[in-house]
């Protein structure tokens, strides 16, 4: 029994003390990963890619013909780039369609007129719909307010995303419910529309930003449409003096049968571990407006930069590096489900995943989804990163297209690492989901330096990886 306790001790401390195997980069590693910002700084393809897929594509929301051309693109591009392996993964895809009416207005003598964008998925008004509007803060106050204020209404919600955090990311984590959730949970009180304020941290932002919402199952399907931010501010002034608003929707979205649609993938095969996986991606599929820039045009030219840049400087890894682009992110995320399951079904070992979905902005560093020791492994690349702007090694959340790889359904290797690239945040969500995300709102320098960030955490996770 002591021996027994003891044991239970000596295991229970190692645990405790269990430490991230130890690294020591080298000058060797600064002269490399020196090497590779030059790369992604004086020979760039980055920027011209980005171009190509904003001005010659252009905007490619699941399931449109240029979504395939995206595909088309993205696999010409790799094969340009004299890969080992370029391939396409079949996947179907929602077919969601924004429709050619897309108004509302306050009805007044001169209507007042109100700068929407239809969310994916919502269905049509079938035709004008008139209703008195009702302003919320919250998917709660819906709830308290109750079926008799709710019933026959358009409900708003206004809640602002808030200012304060520095990483805007958890702003918009603070707001997003009312996009994704309002429809359904005003339905249930009898509602017959949502509008809901875009999740934009300028209150003068005229643009709408659309983005994804979803219908509870058994509960009626009324239409939701996202409002500029200003005009958000307008409607609120307006009840303010009026204490209500009728107003005029017509919208004409509907959803069409599933698309066959693929990932495009690319590869350099690994000279030691070849049947292990290091995955890069971002995802191929947009919404359909603006250009899909920064979300995630960004991350796909990121990635394939990063398969370039090994190549130009002839590096030959250790592990199969693998770019990804994703299709369906937006909207459903099949491809990155589809990817997790095949791999899964194919017992593909992949030992670390980074997804790039955060926008073109100067790259502060990484998220990484793991354990501590993960989590301080991968920090003792700060030393050698660091001159590079690159100061965030936390832990965090890696990206929506490599998550299914990491659920317990598709997990291969528990040793998995994900990571995210983090960008600075603070313009992300000027740009999101609206008719601002074009080429033109990207940074050449900055979507430089991301290709660089990128390319030197995979050179130093295939050397040092055990
Ligand atoms: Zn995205």
């Amino acid at each position: 029994m002591k021996r027994f306790l003891f044991l239970c001790l000596t295991l229970s401390i190692s645990a405790i003390f269990a430490t991230a195997q130890t690294v020591e980069t080298t000058s060797q590693d600064s002269v490399f990963i020196r090497q590779i910002f030059d790369q992604a700084l004086v020979n760039g393809e980055s920027y011209q890619n980005l171009e190509q897929l904003c001005k010659e594509v252009g905007h490619r929301l699941s399931g449109s013909k240029e979504a395939e051309q995206a595909v088309v693109w993205g696999k010409k591009v790799m094969e340009q780039q004299g890969l080992d392996r370029v391939y396409l993964q079949p996947i179907d895809v929602p077919f969601w369609v924004r429709g050619d009416i897309e108004t509302a207005a306050i009805n007044e003598k001169e209507d007042i007129a109100i700068s929407i964008k239809t969310l994916g998925g919502s269905v049509g008004t079938n035709g004008p719909m008139q209703g008195n509007l009702i302003e919320v803060q919250s998917l709660e106050d819906v709830a308290k307010l109750g079926r008799k204020a709710i019933e026959g209404k358009i409900v708003f919600y206004n809640r602002p995303m808030d200012p304060r955090p520095i990483n805007t990311f958890e702003s918009y984590g603070g707001c997003v419910d009312q996009r994704y959730a309002g429809a359904s949970t005003a339905a249930q009180y009898g509602a017959i529309a949502v509008l809901v304020r875009s999740m934009s941290l300028l209150e003068t932002d005229p643009h709408a930003h659309t983005g994804s919402m979803g219908y509870k199952p058994g509960i009626k399907k009324i239409p939701a449409a996202a409002v500029s931010t200003k005009d958000a501010e307008m409607i609120h002034d307006y009840l303010q003096r009026n204490g209500t608003a009728k107003v005029t929707m017509n919208i004409n979205a509907h959803t069409n049968d599933d698309m066959p649609s693929n990932n495009v993938i690319g590869e350099i095969r690994g000279s030691v571990h070849p049947e292990k996986v290091i995955v890069i991606g971002g995802h191929l599929d947009s919404w359909d407006v603006g250009e899909g820039a920064h979300d995630d045009g960004a991350g796909v030219v990121h990635s394939m930069e990063v398969l370039r840049i090994l190549k130009a400087l002839d590096y030959k890894p250790k592990y199969t590096i693998r770019v990804v682009l994703f299709m369906n992110e937006e909207n459903g995320n099949m491809g990155g489900k589809g990817y997790a399951a095949k791999a899964k079904a194919n017992n593909v070992n992949h030992v670390v995943a980074i997804e790039s979905d955060r926008g073109g902005f100067s790259p502060r560093g990484f998220n990484i989804k793991g354990d501590s020791n993960d989590v301080a492994f991968v920090q003792q690349f700060r030393k050698v990163l660091e001159e590079y702007g690159l100061h965030h090694f936390e832990q965090g959340y890696a990206g929506v297209d490599i998550s299914p790889l990491g659920t317990k359904e598709n997990l291969v290797n528990p040793d998995l690492i994900m990571m995210g690239l983090v960008p600075d945040s603070q313009r992300y969500f000027d740009y999101h989901h609206s008719d601002t995300d074009v080429f033109e709102s990207v940074n050449k320098r900055e979507l430089e330096l991301g290709c660089g960030a990128m390319a030197a955490m995979v050179y130093l996770l295939d050397k040092y990886l055990p």
